[in-house]
């Protein structure tokens, strides 16, 4: 099994010198695995602010890889990272669930301060479900502001000082570039939806999960506009997103969203698409979708520029140029990320982080 890296490589203009190097994991395509045989691996992908462990267990090795991230709602949403673990047990004893095509991928919580502060928000009082840039898609309705609608319709300034500001917003952002859907689980509407601005498969995925876990398929969440969510950030990246949200804040609804993975697996070549190439909708020009996703999620023409080529060999590696920068996909070897900061005014500035951040460590999965 060949994995590939993605190398951005900074440059001056097309011929000016490498600045910095950031690396993330592209699809893979695996064989076929023994049903006897399919691996189990644990994983931690960085820390949150205050420095606890943010770690996942990645059930097979197939092309297709289905995230189950749990928990980002902290303490009050204490019993989606219950359903996490007990979604890992389960599978631990019985990995061969998961079908040769696919990757299972489950993280119980991507905010393990506020579940440990008992807190809804991450340790600086941000709501990590409001701080994405979902500034990219067609709808401006969920765009991105600091003043937010949170639980129960309650109207704060937790949105984050910009967009992705928080450490875990931008591990989140960097740990599913190359999944084929997402599902981030939440309490306590009793539903489940999809990205909020049109996205079919999205919409076929939160259709399928709520028939087999008897939630209600809600189109868009009812209760109110949810700005910079997680859900509608990786829809516009192209990955299917749902968010299912558990009918009470107790119970952890283990029945239900086991019925629901095991249906979305079954139906895996339906709704779990392949990551393969996407075009460019201002040029046109076709490219590996994880350097699409990459260079859109990271800023997109406002930082690289529009692309200028299709796909070429540079340096050895398949390489996009884009009007100010180039992406390069390279083999396993470098095995760290440097994440960007976003400034106040919403450009990306692949720089070091300021003083106060820290990077995040990202391991090859
Ligand atoms: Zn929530």
């Amino acid at each position: 099994m060949k994995k590939y890296l993605l190398m951005l490589t900074m440059v001056a203009g097309l011929l000016g010198i490498p600045a910095t190097t950031l690396v993330a994991q592209t699809p893979t395509i695996a064989p076929t695995p023994n049903p006897s045989a399919v691996p189990v691996v644990d994983l931690t992908f960085g820390t949150s602010l205050q420095g606890r462990a943010i770690t996942g267990t990645r059930f097979g090795n197939g092309p297709r890889k289905l995230f189950i991230v749990s928990n980002t709602h902290g303490g009050p949403e204490a019993n989606t990272y219950q359903l996490a673990l007990a979604l890992l047990e389960y599978f631990r004893q019985n990995p061969q669930q998961v079908p040769a095509d696919v990757s299972l991928y489950i993280i119980p919580t991507v905010n393990p301060d506020g579940l440990a502060i008992g807190t809804r928000f991450n340790s600086r009082s941000v709501d990590l479900n409001r701080n994405m840039d979902t500034n990219f898609d067609a709808c401006p309705e969920n765009d991105w502001n600091q003043t937010v609608e949170g639980a129960y319709g309650i109207v704060s300034d937790t949105g984050g000082a910009f967009v992705e500001s928080e450490l875990e917003s931008q591990l989140v952002r960097d740990l599913v570039l190359d999944a084929s859907a997402v599902v981030w689980v939440h309490s306590d509407g009793g539903d489940v939806f999809p990205a909020f601005c049109e996205h079919g498969p999205s919409i076929a995925l939160a259709q399928a999960y709520a028939e087999a876990s008897g939630y209600r398929y809600d189109r868009y969440w009812r209760n109110y506009m949810i700005t910079g969510g997680m859900h509608d950030w990786a829809g516009a990246l192209g990955i299917a997103s749902i968010t299912p949200e558990l009918s009470t804040g107790e119970l952890p609804d283990f029945d239900e969203n086991l019925r629901a993975v095991q249906a979305v697996m079954a139906r895996s070549e339906e709704l779990l698409p392949l990551v393969t190439t996407t075009v460019e909708s201002t040029t046109n020009i076709t490219m590996p979708t994880l350097l699409w996703r990459y260079w859109r999620a990271h800023g997109g023409p406002d930082f690289f520029g529009l692309p200028i080529s299709p796909v070429v060999e540079y340096q050895g590696w398949p390489t996009v140029f884009f009007a100010e920068q180039h992406l390069s996909l390279v083999p396993d070897g470098a095995e760290r990320m440097q994440p960007a900061m976003r400034g106040e005014g919403g450009l990306a500035l692949w720089q070091a982080y300021l003083l106060d951040q820290r990077s995040t460590s990202y391991q090859v999965r």
